[in-house]
């Protein structure tokens, strides 16, 4: 057998950067396929601070070299053995984080949260990309476990199909909360998160959505929101809303957005949190929730129905707007840079 080569991009030293290499191309073993990569994404809470080499990610020094990439969708270009219902040559986006399929959570449809299968992310579950021994998509092929697969419909882009993972998220924080069809929704944090539960809350009938951004949000960010269906946009330095939402969504991850959160949501309501903070511990005014029967919800990835449910409704939403500019891997530093100088919503490379 020959040994084929293919493209990555690897990080290889504890510094800022990554390098191009070439590296074998992988084989599939059981209940695994190798999916040609057309298009994944710079994640500006993963791939990017690894690649400037940010001090909270220095703990993963021994873990290098690693080929991230954890975001992406391609063709399946190679099956192994035991990997029923996949031949090869389906396009399709890809659940990146492994799950066992027999713990409780998995058997209910909650892989998000599968108790079995442990890793190096700070939630503690393995994904593609980001353990040592899963190497991820940015490079030309990458192996996933069959189960991780969804085939993605006609119509799609490969580029819009590496936000299907991201837009999974919001479905998934509507799924969850309490929402109901004509509630007024307002959403802190309009990036892939933010924009992504304002999309599902469009489309699961909400009466008003309202995004709340910062001064760097002002020139693209709150303006992609709009084409994307927020009845209204603004500045967090605006203060709590006059006129408090039934469910507020909170997708930035940071404190002062968590209170306006707390000002701004009717007696009664529900604060949903997706957005990740970055210290272990955040002060919540639970005393005042309880006086108002406020609840809050807490969202971490995707389940098996919330994939079902996005891969439905991207069919009907164009995403464009919040896909790209989208770089070869090779000019991978455009890339990288782009996503620093916060471009776009969702950067890709297309190896
Ligand atoms: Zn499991």
């Amino acid at each position: 057998m020959s040994d084929k080569k293919m493209a990555v991009l690897e990080k290889s030293n504890a510094e800022p950067g990554m390098e191009l290499a070439e590296r074998p191309v992988p084989k599939p073993r059981e209940g695994e396929v190798r999916i040609a990569v057309r298009s994944v994404g710079i994640d500006g809470g993963v791939e990017g601070p690894f690649y400037r080499w940010e001090k909270s990610f220095h703990r993963y020094e021994p873990h290098l070299p690693q080929i991230f990439g954890h975001e992406f969708s391609g063709v399946v270009d190679a099956v192994g053995p035991d990997v029923p219902n996949w031949e090869g040559g389906e396009r399709v986006a890809v659940e990146p984080r492994f799950s066992c399929g027999h713990c409780q959570n998995c058997r209910e449809g909650r892989q998000n949260l599968c108790t079995e299968v442990s890793g190096f992310s700070p939630h503690g579950r393995k994904a593609i990309g980001i353990d040592k021994d899963t190497p991820g998509a940015l490079a030309e092929y990458v192996i996933v476990p069959a189960r991780n697969l969804y085939r993605l419909p006609d119509g799609i882009s490969f580029d819009e199909g590496v936000f299907l993972e991201l837009l999974a998220i919001g479905v998934h924080a509507i799924e969850a909360s309490t929402f109901g069809v004509g509630d007024r929704v307002a959403v802190t944090g309009p990036g892939s998160a933010g924009l992504s539960a304002l999309i599902a809350a469009n489309e699961a009938g909400a009466s008003e959505v309202i995004m709340i951004g910062t001064d760097v949000d002002e020139e693209m960010r709150l303006p992609t929101a709009e084409k994307m269906g927020a009845t209204e946009t603004r500045n967090v330095s605006a203060g709590p809303l006059t006129n408090p939402v039934d469910v507020f969504i909170e997708a930035s991850g940071h404190e002062s957005a968590l209170k306006i959160a707390e000002q701004s949501t009717r007696p009664g309501g529900e604060i949903v949190q997706i957005g990740v903070y970055h210290d272990d511990r955040v002060p919540v005014d639970l005393t005042g929730l309880l006086n108002e029967e406020v609840s809050i919800q807490t969202i971490n990835g995707r389940r098996e129905a919330d994939w079902r449910r996005t891969l439905a409704l991207a069919q009907s939403v164009d995403l464009t707007p919040v896909v790209g500019p989208a770089f070869e891997l090779t000019d991978y530093e455009s890339g990288f840079t782009a996503e620093a100088d916060r471009e776009g919503i969702k950067i890709v490379l297309n190896p």
